[in-house]
């Protein structure tokens, strides 16, 4: 919650209970139209409490919706920045030697690196996904 949004709704809460207690005090003195103007304080003040809790709300989801837009952004971000290249059947960067997996790709818009295989699986293949664990040729 925002501090000053906090700091309002204390100020307000204290306010309407000072105004509770005036409308008490003046209901006994009988003076009709000091507690009318007691009872719209009363009112008003509930109705700001009332105005700022939903405020709070609102911006509490507000922030939420900010930072999922962020997330996405982000994410858009990096999916741009890895221009993949389909060469031989992994994909590569433009920048970079290096292949990626494209069964990652394809299915999640993940980019995986994949890794040589060792001398001894050499005949399987020449690279391993390390997530999907395809091996490519
Ligand atoms: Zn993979």
């Amino acid at each position: 919650m925002i501090p000053e949004i906090s700091a309002a709704i204390r100020s307000i809460s204290g306010a309407l209970d000072l105004s509770k207690r005036l409308v008490e005090v003046t209901q006994k003195g009988e003076n009709v139209e000091v507690v009318n103007m007691a009872i719209d304080i009363k009112v008003e003040l509930a109705e700001a409490k009332s105005i700022l809790a939903n405020l709070t709300i609102e911006n509490a989801e507000l922030k939420l919706e900010n930072f999922e837009l962020r997330q996405k952004l982000q994410e858009l971000e990096n999916q741009q920045s890895e221009t993949l290249i389909f060469k031989d059947g992994l994909y590569y960067t433009e920048s970079e030697d290096v292949p990626f997996c494209v069964g990652c790709y394809d299915n999640n818009k993940k980019v995986i690196r994949v890794n040589p295989m060792s001398p001894m699986m050499a005949q399987i293949g020449k690279y391993e996904c390390p997530v999907c664990k395809t091996v490519y040729q």
